[in-house]
């Protein structure tokens, strides 16, 4: 195994670190940022740009430019570019595989395995989904961790006094708050709970609407329908809720928004941070119950927390802040970059698992509680949330009809009673059960959630002691056949961007090769050597000149050697 990476898929940037002589470094990207947008966009000449590519040409392009894509794992979401439908693993495959050559760049190697960090309220899907998206990336995927415990790990509160720690997690599509308990080197997750839907979009959302909104009063004009202005407020939309973030109130402009009729539309409003606490209040308050569940869960009370770590850019919200210290009654802990620590605490997990992090053991939990159906639609659960994994627990079931053959058994996640209101993560049948009266048969469900919080089931009709070989295919989640196809199509997308890259340098190298030949003082050239320097440099612009470039380096090569041939006197 070569160095193993830890990479933060985050909902609007992504992040991803190395350890090196034990210590998290985060790897920049090829311009030198620490983190990456999370966007992925198809131009209309076909070329895929992934990070600050994609964002900015996404006001241009808003409808082949996708964002937050994050928040559509472990769905059947697809969208449609070109004729070809894309699952949201294929898309977040394009942002790692852009991480994985940012790395392979940065450590002069490749990179073939990585510990990804997913929400802590991720269901089982959505981390399926996510270690799909690593293998089509071309990554192993050694291990699925929770964000808020990579968080905890890179706080270091590892090497502090024993405590309880609570991570509040804010970011840009997801919301997350566990409860921790430290002591030593151990890191032993008591509760975790969340909403998978609310982050810093929502409030840009929130945000976008009062805008368009204050603009149709102002001029009359409707602007929703057009994506390329919805898309322009948005982005000043985002820009001005993080200015708000460290002043009381900011300016927002947005030149020749809408031309029309009317003339040219400006947007022109001063927005205070009063204000937009005020549209964003539902949002912020929508984090309380998880909090208290959190609590509750733990049997704790905010006295007994030693300290709240805030993690994800949505924390630098003042009325989030606000927030907590009402709660929690302590000032929140701000210690290190709330964007790259999880990025770092993944790279920590991953020195753990490659045995150059000696001493640290995570015992993490499951969000969720995991059962099956039974009649009625009845849920019954297996492993109750908040139970530590990697976990294995069976239970024993029967039919319900006279000399039944086979059990329909339906896997459901969530808190609700009633199957109904829970996630389905997959059926199976079970067939081949012994014949006999109802109520006599013993069928034994077993469930297991691995480290990185995946489910695998079984079942087994003990009379005949015959286990049956069970394969979970949640909707959403894609078929064996799916990945391998993402995968080859992934590959060959690399080898075209591969192909560009070259092409590319080819292309900086020849106009280098000319312009060092336009140095060259001519008048200390023979007539022959004249004339050869004029045929090779109209040759290498000719084949610049063409689209396909294969005269490139036929070109290059002669000129080059002209050039050198001056240069020793030749
Ligand atoms: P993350 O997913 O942790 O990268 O968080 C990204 C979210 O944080 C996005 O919605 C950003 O708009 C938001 N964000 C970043 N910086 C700030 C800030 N200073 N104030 C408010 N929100 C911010």
């Amino acid at each position: 195994m070569g160095k193993l990476i830890g990479i933060d898929l985050g909902t609007t940037n992504s992040c991803v670190a190395v350890l090196e002589n034990g210590t998290p470094v985060i790897i920049p990207s090829e311009t030198g940022a620490r983190t990456t947008p999370s966007i992925a966009a198809f131009t209309p000449d076909g070329q895929r740009l992934v990070g600050e590519a994609a964002r900015r040409q996404a006001v241009l392009n808003p409808s082949r430019t996708i964002h937050s894509i994050k928040r559509e794992m472990g769905s059947d979401f697809r969208i449609r570019i070109d004729g070809h439908s894309f699952s949201p693993q294929e898309i977040s495959a394009m942002i790692l595989a852009k991480l994985k050559a940012d790395a392979e760049r940065f450590l002069g190697e490749p990179v073939t395995d990585a510990v990804i960090t997913v929400p802590a309220y991720f269901t089982d899907s959505q981390r399926q989904a996510t270690k799909d998206a690593g293998t089509i990336a071309g990554l192993r995927v050694q291990r699925i961790i929770n964000e808020p415990t990579a968080a905890a790990l890179a706080y270091g509160v590892d090497r502090e006094q024993p405590q309880k720690v609570m991570v509040y997690d804010l970011g840009g599509g997801t919301f997350d708050v566990s409860v921790l308990d430290i002591q030593g080197g151990i890191i032993e997750v008591l509760a975790t709970a969340g909403n998978n839907r609310l982050g810093g979009d929502d409030f840009d959302a929130v945000l976008t609407d009062y805008l368009v909104s204050s603009f149709r009063k102002e001029t009359g004009t409707d602007i929703r329908k057009d994506p390329v202005a919805v898309s322009r407020v948005r982005e000043e939309a985002e820009k001005a809720k993080i200015a708000l973030s460290s002043v009381r109130e900011t300016h927002i402009s947005i030149p020749f928004l809408t031309s029309g009729a009317k003339g040219p539309g400006h947007l022109d409003m001063t927005l205070t941070r009063e204000k937009f606490d005020e549209l964003t209040a539902h949002l912020v308050q929508a984090t309380v119950k998880p909090v208290q569940q959190a609590l509750a869960d733990s049997h704790l009370t905010p006295a007994d927390i030693g300290k709240v770590l805030l993690v994800g850019g949505s924390t630098r919200i003042p009325a989030v802040q606000a927030l907590i210290r009402s709660l929690m009654g302590k000032e929140p802990f701000r210690g290190i970059n709330p964007d790259e620590c999880v990025a770092m605490g993944a790279s920590l997990q991953a020195g753990v698992l490659a045995g150059s992090v000696k001493g640290l053991l995570l015992l993490d939990v499951t969000p969720l509680t995991l059962g099956i159906e039974t009649m009625g639609g009845i849920f019954s659960p297996i492993i109750s949330r908040n139970t530590t994994i990697p976990v294995k627990k069976s239970a024993v079931y029967t039919t319900a009809a006279n000399f039944q053959s086979s059990v329909e058994i339906k896997i459901f996640q969530g808190e609700r009673q009633m199957t109904r209101g829970n996630k389905l993560l997959g059926n199976f049948k079970l067939t081949g059960i012994k014949r006999a009266p109802r109520g006599v048969p013993q069928i034994e469900v077993t469930f297991e959630i691995d480290a990185s919080g995946i489910v695998h089931v079984s079942a087994r009709d003990l009379a005949t002691g015959c286990a049956q070989a069970i394969t979970i295919t949640a909707s959403g989640n894609l078929s064996q056949t799916e990945i391998d196809r993402a995968i080859y199509e992934a590959q060959a997308y690399a080898a075209e961007d591969n192909r560009r890259r070259q092409e590319a340098s080819a292309r900086d190298a020849a106009e280098a090769l000319l312009y060092r030949a336009e140095e060259i003082n001519r008048k200390n050239l023979t007539k022959d050597q004249k004339r050869a320097f004029d045929d090779a440099e109209k040759q290498l612009r000719r084949a610049l000149r063409a689209k396909n470039s294969g005269q490139l380096p036929a070109a290059s090569a002669q000129l080059e050697q002209l050039i050198r041939a001056y240069q020793t006197g030749g």
